[in-house]
């Protein structure tokens, strides 16, 4: 399942010292950013919008890939625990998926919506992932390549479905940099927001267990759906019947918080009861990441729409697509249209990630060392009291970072996480509230040996700024 370590081209990275590590382990044996990748990120700084956002506390320039390793210019390897932000489900540089790529690369490359081999392959795979009750009442429908264009185009074909504007969405998600799909992620920071952003959205609270709006774990999904039912049964709710219902089965940008089953069945019983469509945002949860093809289905639930991207392009090749039930094909010809919906390259990746995902087992993978890897998280939780708790499923996993004083996200905690694991070789990516949960976003394949040599950074990591945090006159 690996992917095999890969030998550096000498040609093209740096000069460096005469030992030639191989991306098969962290290597960080400069300052960060280092003397070569500082001046491309000074350079990056200077031209390059405000708006990028890794770079700025993962300072690294990126010469290569390989697994779950990438290399800067400097030569330092890092575990990247990144993955592309979920988009390369086998790791970087796959040679399966390389082949795949170039092979269709010399046939065709751009094909608009016209029918192709690859494209129809394409579907028949995407449709073959489906629960079998949902396969022959499904069709799918090509966005822009984005997973925010993806968003867009399942609250526009509810709208024009149901005919009406409303839209319910939770509170702590995230669908995308777009107007509409910003509008349906609970983004308020002023740095965030735009003016006249898309009305008619109504957040509602998302069982999100630590932070209970009614102070107690228990019942929290039971709770969160009672109070959406009265809301939209209510004629003094204020809330018109809306065209969809749109959430997250695991926030991910929100901070990895996995809706219980609980709120899920509840959801969907209303959803159902008062004929409003369900979209699920399968984008970073989705294809494998949480131990099922689909995150809804270890919940026992049929959501009418599914948006994904990210991992459906196999090897981060741009793709993103809506899974619907037939009873909303409602759109005319060129309701939603994007010049790229037809990348091949996207359509070979995927087609042959998924064949390798299934021969190789790696959904196995996925719930066996997401179990280790969250176990390993949760001694964290119970060791140490700037760790509230770890959180996830399968291999998208967090641990949300406190001051132990009052219980409030902490920042600080998680960022000095997220550095000290940089300098010794790991990149993580923070999310949630105050950017207080350290993330991980393996590949899918990734083997025990690399979760290893990640969790043990991880820990020592930990380690080092609960004892900075604790030690008297240190901040
Ligand atoms: N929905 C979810 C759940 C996401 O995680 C993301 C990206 N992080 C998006 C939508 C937006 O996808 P994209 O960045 O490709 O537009």
């Amino acid at each position: 399942m690996t992917t095999g370590a890969i030998r550096l081209d000498r040609a093209r990275v740096a000069p460096r010292a005469d030992v030639e590590p191989l991306l098969d382990r962290p290597w960080v044996r400069t300052t960060l950013p280092g003397p070569l990748s500082a001046p491309l990120l000074a350079r990056q700084d200077a031209r390059e919008s405000s708006a990028r956002t890794y770079p700025r506390h993962l300072p690294l320039a990126i010469a290569r890939g390989a697994g779950s390793y990438v290399q800067d210019l400097d030569g330092n390897v890092f575990i990247d625990f990144l993955n592309g932000a979920g988009s390369l489900p086998l790791g970087h540089s796959h040679p399966e998926l390389l082949e795949a790529i170039q092979e269709q690369l010399s046939v065709l490359q751009l094909g608009l919506d016209f029918p192709t081999e690859i494209r129809d392959e394409f579907v028949t795979t995407q449709l073959s992932l489906l629960p079998e009750e949902m396969r022959s009442r499904t069709k799918i429908g090509f966005c822009g390549p984005t997973g925010a264009n993806a968003v867009e185009a399942a609250l526009k074909l509810c709208k024009t479905a149901t005919g009406r504007a409303e839209l319910v969405a939770f509170q702590g998600a995230y669908h995308g940099g777009s107007h509409g799909a910003m509008a349906v992620s609970a983004l308020v920071s002023q740095k965030q927001r735009v003016a006249g952003q898309m009305p008619g959205v109504h957040f509602f609270p998302f069982p999100y267990e630590l932070r209970s709006p009614t102070g107690t774990r228990e019942g929290l999904g039971r709770f969160c759906v009672e109070y959406l039912e009265r809301a939209l049964r209510d004629p003094l709710g204020g809330i018109p019947l809306p065209a969809a219902v749109i959430l997250e089965v695991i926030q991910g940008e929100g901070g990895v918080i996995p809706a219980s089953t609980e709120f899920l069945q509840g959801v969907r019983r209303v959803t159902r009861e008062l004929d409003i469509p369900l979209i699920v945002d399968e984008i970073q949860c989705g294809y494998g990441r949480s131990g099922s093809w689909f995150a809804f289905e270890q919940h026992g639930i049929v959501p009418d729409v599914i948006v994904a991207s990210k991992a459906v392009g196999g090897l981060g090749m741009p793709v993103s697509i809506i899974l619907f039930d037939e009873r909303l094909d409602a759109w005319g010809a060129g309701a939603h249209t994007g010049t790229f919906r037809g990348n091949q390259l996207a359509f070979a990746a995927g087609v042959a990630a998924v064949r390798i995902m299934r021969r190789d087992g790696v959904l196995e993978n996925v719930r066996e060392l997401g179990a280790v890897a969250l176990a390993e998280l949760a001694e964290l939780a119970d060791q140490y009291e700037i760790v509230a708790e770890a959180r996830g499923s399968g291999l998208m996993l967090g641990i949300e970072f406190v001051d132990p004083a009052n219980g409030e996200p902490s920042n600080e905690a998680a960022s000095a996480v997220q550095r000290s694991a940089l300098e010794r070789g790991l990149i993580l990516e923070l999310g949630g509230r105050d950017d207080a949960v350290v993330r991980l976003l393996p590949p899918l394949n990734v083997t025990r040996r690399t979760l290893d040599q990640a969790l043990a950074i991880l820990r020592a990591t930990v380690a080092e700024v609960a004892k900075r945090g604790s030690a008297p006159g240190v901040a």
